[in-house]
């Protein structure tokens, strides 16, 4: 994994001559409070599919608004420095697209598995249907290496990770070669998992193969994906703005409703008393046994993330006294 810092002006020419001729772009980005109120973006980090190379750009010492890139871009960021980067593709949003395909031969129950320990046992798998479309965000790390994507070296990726991560403090002034190993590391998983979705068929009922033999429907990063990926990284763009770091509603690994299932929106939005975004009436709780209509859409309703959020963070009543 050769990797190059660029941490000058001139330097920037270099990544934009590396880089302009794929057709897809591996990018990823680290800055502390990185999507918070008052964060920022230190350092780029770009890799490409056709090679090893990882070039870090550090915004800091640059003094330079992020740099344009001018090709195409399939992957994987959409807004940095004023620069709009279209066709992009997250890769959570690929892994839980994934993770839901796999899902489809799994029962309600088993599904709901996943949001364990994230939601009390009794809740979650009490009331199954209630949480079908709820997601948790899944840790890339930890997706490489349930998948086993490649091998031992994905491993090592993971364990780097791991090992890294607490000790890597984005607000520090100067760049240390922990921060430039875990960044470039990240590219490093990112193409792994780049290379491993666009290889493998995804496990669904209807897998085929073409006449070469080939995977009919190995992962595709289309539109579905780039819809997806833009209504999740814009998110925060709209009227309720970016979310502050003691915001509950806004700051927990599960993934927002209405970005995977409701792309077409429509008129009838409720905005949700939680985390203020405007949904459609299908995220809220229905309250009604037959489970038809979303008769708590309405003013000061919690959509079910939010109902999902608040109930974690309750918490347990105390103990009763027992009396002698
Ligand atoms: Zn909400």
């Amino acid at each position: 994994m050769p990797t190059f810092l660029h941490d000058t002006p001139e330097s920037v020419a270099v990544v934009l001559s590396a880089l302009k001729d794929t057709q897809t772009l591996l990018f990823d980005c680290e800055g502390p409070s990185l999507g918070m109120q008052g964060g920022g973006v230190v350092l780029l980090s770009l890799g490409t599919p056709q090679s090893d190379d990882v070039h870090l750009v550090h915004i800091t010492p640059i003094g330079l608004p992020a740099p344009a890139p001018d090709i195409r871009v399939s992957g994987l960021f959409y807004e940095c420095g004023g620069v709009m980067i279209h066709n992009v593709v997250d890769m959570q949003v690929v892994v839980m697209q994934a993770q839901r395909l796999a899902d489809e031969r799994k029962s309600v129950q088993a599904r709901a598995q996943r949001l364990i320990p994230y939601l009390p046992p009794r809740e979650v798998l009490g009331k199954p249907e209630l949480y079908a479309k709820l997601l948790k965000l899944p840790a890339l790390g930890s997706t490489v290496k349930e998948l086993k994507i490649g091998g031992a070296e994905g491993i090592a990726n993971v364990e780097l990770k791991r090992r890294l991560r607490p000790v890597v403090n984005w607000s520090d002034d100067v760049l240390t070669q922990d921060h430039i190993d875990y960044a470039a590391n990240d590219i490093d998983l990112l193409h792994k998992l780049y290379t491993h979705f666009t290889a493998n068929v995804a496990p669904t009922a209807t897998q085929s193969q073409s006449s070469d033999g080939s995977a009919a429907n190995a992962f595709a990063f289309d539109q579905t994906l780039r819809d997806a990926s833009a209504a999740y990284v814009s998110m925060w763009t709209t009227s309720a703005g970016q979310p502050c770091a003691s915001d509950p509603y806004r700051g927990h690994p599960l993934f927002p409703l209405g970005i995977l299932d409701e792309p077409g929106w429509g008129d009838n939005l409720v905005v949700c008393e939680g985390c203020k975004r405007e949904l459609m009436p299908e995220c809220f709780p229905k309250n009604d046994a037959t489970g038809k209509g979303n008769l708590n859409a309405g003013r000061g309703a919690k959509c079910l993330v939010c109902r999902a959020v608040q109930l974690h963070n309750e918490k347990p009543p105390p103990p009763r006294q027992m009396r002698r």
